[in-house]
């Protein structure tokens, strides 16, 4: 096809433009089209859409890409649609397989969350199928094997700068004073406007680390998701404590975090690993995983549980003991149930949760407890999740207890305020 055009620059000769390819050199904005208006030109001519400026791109794109978009507070999340982005080089356009709803996606709906900006898509944990690249730029997983169009994957959803103390001298990428996360740090009011999963499709930018999933293709996306988020936070908070063989741990609270921290600990050798939580369905999935002692919240007074937690451990307490249930309150249990020379790891408070009264001298000095935080994840700890559900992928799979399509994301955040759900899935293609 042969598509006349001509040149609006003033001055110079016009120019006849009868291949369509020279188009691409410059947006459509740029030329006079005989009878034809620029969105028409660019539907008889793909190859034109390459040269389109950003500002003309919105304007003559379709909107075609659903996504759920939290605009106010405590309100429903509204679907919306925007324009298929462009994408620059080295970028990739992923379309989303299984987005997992997060304890801390419900803290950014209830508006607890003070990173929160609106309005924008929720959704930090995704797995998905790559759809495009950004040319010219090829693009490599982790591993150094090429991504390609149609491959399945998952990312680490926090973008480091590499180059900062924390990142460079002290390897602690999670305290990178510019990290940035999908779904948490960046409204969607911006081209590309899909920095969430809780969408159709995501904007990967250039430079985020991706696993290849091609060679897991046997492997059902919603029960990877979490890898991303709370199996990634608990194998730092694992690695945190130092956990040993033969160690004795406390898992306060099993939720997704908890109950990956009951399979590393598990993995790591431990010898007693003790479960708390509310939640019989809970509780059962950890001793599926390597709980050996399951302590019911409702049904045992604080000192019922510490007398179980003393006559495993031969009077003198657990080796390393975690508070995964998202307010600081147990940590008081917490550390009168560690040994002397123990760690204490608080891992699970996730957004501010008001402050609890340690004995500094009777229940960390004295003891010599080292009372530890654990923010996030390295994508190390990704890695090491992976892993860790490729080995039991049917427990895992029982961990997700809902899903749901895109257009029914509010239900998954309810189930999951209500905390009916161990682990919500969107499923945009459901
Ligand atoms: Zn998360
Ligand atoms: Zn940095």
């Amino acid at each position: 096809m042969h598509i006349i055009a001509q040149t609006r620059s003033s001055g110079e000769a016009a120019q006849r433009v009868t291949d369509i390819t020279t188009l691409t050199t410059a947006c459509v904005c740029a030329y006079d089209v005989d009878g034809e208006s620029p969105r028409a030109l660019v539907e008889k001519n793909p190859l034109a859409r390459r040269g389109v400026c950003r500002g003309c791109y919105v304007l003559l794109e379709e909107l075609e890409v659903k996504a759920a978009v939290l605009t106010s507070f405590r309100e429903p999340l509204e679907i919306r649609e925007f324009p298929r982005p462009r994408l620059g080089p080295g970028e990739l356009l992923v379309r989303i397989t299984a987005a997992g709803v997060c304890g801390s996606d419900v803290h950014m709906w209830l508006g607890e969350d003070p990173r929160t900006p609106l309005p924008m898509i929720l959704g930090h944990e995704g797995v998905g199928v790559v759809e495009e690249i950004g040319s010219p730029d090829e693009k490599k997983d982790i591993y150094g094997r090429p991504v390609r169009v149609g491959d399945p994957i998952i990312w680490d959803r926090a973008i480091v700068c590499g180059t900062c103390y924390f990142c460079a001298v002290k390897q602690l990428p999670n305290m990178c004073p510019s990290r940035w996360v999908y779904g948490i740090h960046r409204g969607c009011s911006e081209p590309p406007h899909l920095n969430g999963c809780y969408a159709e499709y995501i904007v990967l930018v250039r430079g985020t680390k991706v696993v290849s999933l091609a060679d897991w293709s046997e492997l059902d996306h919603a029960l990877l998701v979490s890898a991303g988020c709370s199996g990634a936070t608990a194998a730092n908070a694992i690695e945190l404590a130092d956990v040993e063989i033969g160690d004795n741990v406390l898992i306060q609270g099993v939720g997704p975090l908890g109950l990956y921290l009951v399979a590393y600990a598990r993995a790591r050798g431990a010898n007693r690993i003790i479960a708390i939580d509310g939640v019989p369905a809970r509780l059962e999935l950890a001793k599926r995983l390597g709980a050996d002692i399951l302590l019911n919240l409702e049904k045992t007074t604080p000192e019922e549980r510490r007398e179980a937690v003393l006559s495993v451990t031969h009077g003198i307490g657990v080796d390393a003991g975690f508070e995964a249930v998202g307010r600081p309150e147990p940590i008081l249990e917490g550390l009168q149930l560690v040994r002397r020379g123990g760690a204490y790891v608080s891992v699970g408070t996730a957004v501010p949760a008001g402050t609890i009264p340690v004995d500094v001298y009777y229940h960390l000095v004295l003891k010599q407890v080292r009372l530890q935080g654990a923010w996030t994840n390295d994508t190390r700890h990704m890695i090491q999740a992976l892993n860790v559900i490729r080995r039991e992928p049917d427990v895992f799979g029982s961990l997700i207890t809902h899903r749901f399509p895109l257009e029914r994301a509010n239900e998954a955040l309810e189930v999951m305020r209500r905390r009916e759900a161990i682990k919500a899935v969107i499923e945009p293609e459901r």
